[in-house]
């Protein structure tokens, strides 16, 4: 079932893309809990993080290292990434996506 997300990877809703490469989107979340707040997600459709597989073992390492360079490439001095899995965990769009936030004080423990 596609989501947003497919749509916006498909370039058939606009986003603020801050970053794009064959395994992975970045764009701005419409809806900002913080002063950068940026989406980082894979291209191919992983509904969740409890649906990630082995064979995404190097997708998920990219991933990581890609949200480490968007970090530093907008000068945050600290971060937080988020990626909330399931009903329970917060998640609202189902295709695995980072959370890359910060430009303010963290607090903890999150809502
Ligand atoms: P979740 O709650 O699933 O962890 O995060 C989904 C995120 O997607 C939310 O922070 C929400 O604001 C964002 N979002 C939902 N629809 C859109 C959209 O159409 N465009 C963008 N850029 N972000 C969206």
């Amino acid at each position: 079932m596609p989501t947003i997300f497919d749509k916006i990877i498909q370039k058939e809703i606009p986003a603020n893309i801050h970053y794009e490469d064959d395994l992975c989107l970045a764009f701005d979340d419409i809806n900002p809990q913080a002063p950068v707040h940026i989406l980082l997600i894979p291209k191919k459709t992983i509904p969740n993080h409890k649906t990630i597989e082995l064979s995404d073992q190097n997708l998920i390492g990219h991933l990581m290292l890609k949200a480490k360079e968007i970090a530093l490439n907008k000068k945050l001095e600290g971060w937080r990434l988020v990626i909330n899995c399931g009903k329970a965990g917060g998640q609202t769009v189902d295709h695995l996506h980072i959370h890359i936030l910060g430009g303010r004080q963290m607090q903890w423990p999150p809502g």
